[in-house]
């Protein structure tokens, strides 16, 4: 072989093993006269084991002959071996041209360049080994939130990243999928799915594992479409006969990216927070991002992280709001009624009570309600003080539990309070299943002697059947229909009716949001005798609602017009909003 040749073959495999781009003069072809010994190479290869044990088994990993002569002496052979810091073991062999027995000079020089070969070889595979951990994650070796990190960085360099969507995405069910097809199986799937979601993606585009069941898509925002019908459910063959299949799908989260973010992070975050709205609120495969949805998502989370110590601080408060007899303005009881004293801000329950609902936090607080009115009543038992019924919310959370009418019970009878004093008020139920629980319940109470009140009633569905199927002593009919200074016709038409169906099925009927006179008229004239709204008093806190106890006409005299006239019994007292 012509010698330049050799020198140009030997240049070209070195830097290709290598990755150097300026080598040592050693080796430089044009070198001529210090290259002389390695002329007489007949073959040299390149053998990689992944550790010692795979080396003493000769179970190379890859076995690559990088320079070829047309023959070679086996017998003549110079070799080193490395062992590189993950493990991997690398061994370079150069053997003689046949019939060529090195000189010393030679051996030297041909020792000297596996020397140099080895080491450059080493120190290129561990540049790729710290590459492959950085950018990876170990369980799967697929992409991690560095890799993410680092092509938002290379996108945001060429002012892009406004082309570009975060897709956060969680599998839906993998405990299940665990379960069926053992950790390997379910790996094997995983992989499947993001092969078919990297299929769809061009470089810069990339999926990454942000940790457990958790990733993420950086992709150009046409695509979202394409992607999403992906994420929302695919099959894969669980053998490979293809006998089993199983579906794999995933919650999505999708932001828009503006390129006016902050970090990258910002991007992350919020299309992780869409994620959850979707999984844990909107229980809906996908949901894009909405500023308005992600401050609701917060107050949710601060609501519940200081609702346990908040309770146990004592920051909530019972309020009672005074239920009035319409024909001779008595007072004839009252709803408790909470309020959370919130750093001396004292928060409406409009702003909690949802939130607690969402789970069984709303519970304690009910009963907590309940702890608080029976001690207020035993107080005012106690001090002499005539007390009225008073009623109690509690939320339909409490249906699932087939303890409850006992629990009640146990709470009043500690405080020695007569049943008839506590009314419990519960609102309407859509869901069939909740309303034969319901009607239970309401049920089991009645037999207790506590009595149940329809709450805001008119304003759900299933309205009519309710008060038919289930025993209630009281309907309250929602204050929407007094919403306005002039009743709208359809809501006094309703109303009307609401009235005459209670009465014609021996139901006491009050009505809540009472605030004029033109309110309490028109309720007479329909025949509904109770009501109970700001025309009287608001929820007061309870040393107020005690001098309604005192007092409990709501009479005076006009004195323009010497008609009677009402004024609030506690005028001084006014709700604070939040
Ligand atoms: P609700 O049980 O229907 O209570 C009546 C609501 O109407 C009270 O609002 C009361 O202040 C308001 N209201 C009464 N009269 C008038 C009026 O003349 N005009 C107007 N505009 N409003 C009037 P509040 O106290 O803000 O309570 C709101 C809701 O929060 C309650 O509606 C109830 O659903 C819930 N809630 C309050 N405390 C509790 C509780 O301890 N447990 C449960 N589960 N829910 C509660
Ligand atoms: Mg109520
Ligand atoms: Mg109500």
């Amino acid at each position: 072989m012509e010698i330049e040749s050799i020198k140009a073959k030997l240049y070209d495999f070195f830097c290709k093993e290598t990755g150097v781009i300026s080598y040592d003069c050693a080796l430089d072809p044009r070198n001529s006269g210090e290259i002389v010994g390695l002329l007489h190479m007949g073959r040299i290869s390149l053998l990689e084991y992944s550790d010692m044990n795979a080396e003493l088994r000769d179970e190379p990993l890859s076995d690559t002959i990088l320079f070829d002569a047309v023959s070679f002496n086996p017998d003549e052979c110079l070799m080193d071996r490395l062992v590189i810091p993950t493990g991997t073991v690398l061994r370079v062999s150069i053997f003689a041209e046949k019939d060529h027995t090195w000189s010393i000079e030679e051996r030297n020089l041909v020792k000297g360049f596996i020397l140099i070969m080895i080491t450059l070889k080493s120190r290129l595979k561990m540049k790729e080994f710290i590459d492959y951990a950085m950018f990876h994650e170990m369980e799967l070796g697929l992409h991690n939130s560095f890799y993410l990190n680092r092509m938002m960085t290379m996108i945001e360099k060429l002012d892009k990243l406004h082309e570009y969507s975060i897709i956060f995405f969680n599998l839906v069910n993998l405990t299940g999928v665990n379960y069926l097809l053992g950790r390997k199986g379910a790996d094997r799937i995983i992989i499947q799915f993001i092969d078919v979601i990297e299929e769809l993606l061009e470089n810069p585009e990339c999926v990454c594992r942000m940790g457990g069941d958790n990733f993420c898509i950086l992709a150009r925002q046409e695509k979202t479409g394409l992607l999403l019908d992906v994420l929302k459910g695919m099959h894969f063959n669980c053998d490979s006969m293809g006998t089993k299949r199983i579906k794999l799908g995933a919650y999505s989260g999708v932001y828009k990216c503006t390129g006016a973010e902050k970090s990258f992070s910002e991007c992350i975050d919020n299309a992780l927070a869409t994620m959850l709205i979707a999984k844990n609120e909107k229980h809906v495969q996908v949901q894009y991002y909405d500023e308005s949805m992600l401050v609701m998502v917060n107050e949710t989370r601060r609501v519940e992280s200081a609702f346990k110590n908040a309770l146990k601080n004592g920051e909530f408060l019972v309020y009672y709001q005074p239920k009035v007899d319409l024909a001779n303005f008595r007072l004839v009881g009252a709803e408790a009624l909470c309020r959370w004293d919130r750093n001396s801000v004292i928060v409406m329950p409009d702003s909690f009570i949802p939130i607690l609902e969402k789970s069984t936090r709303i519970c304690k607080l009910d009963f907590f309600v309940l702890e608080t009115v029976c001690r207020d009543l035993r107080s005012w038992i106690d001090s002499g003080k005539k007390p009225v019924p008073v009623s109690v919310n509690f939320s339909r959370k409490h249906l699932s539990n087939s303890d409850l009418v006992e629990q009640i019970t146990e709470v009043v009878d500690r405080y020695r309070i007569p049943h008839s004093y506590i009314m419990i008020e519960v609102t309407e139920t859509t869901n069939e299943s909740d309303s034969r629980r319901l009607n239970e319940t309401v049920e089991e109470l009645a037999a207790n002697k506590f009595e149940v009140s329809v709450d805001d009633f008119g304003s759900g569905y299933s309205s009519m059947s309710i008060i038919k199927d289930i025993s209630f002593k009281e309907i309250k009919i929602d204050r929407s229909f007094l919403n306005n200074k002039n009743v709208r016709r359809n809501d006094m038409i309703m109303m009307k009716h609401i009235i005459s169906m209670a009465r014609d099925l021996g139901l006491a009927a009050i009505a809540e949001g009472v605030e004029t006179m033109a309110h309490v008229e028109l309720l007479k004239q329909y025949g509904c005798f109770y009501g109970q709204g700001y025309l009287f008093d608001k929820p007061l806190p309870k040393e107020f609602f005690e001098k309604v106890l005192d007092s409990p006409y709501y009479k005076n005299v006009d004195p323009a017009n010497g008609k009677d006239y009402l004024i609030p019994s506690t005028g001084e007292f006014d709700d604070i909003q939040f």
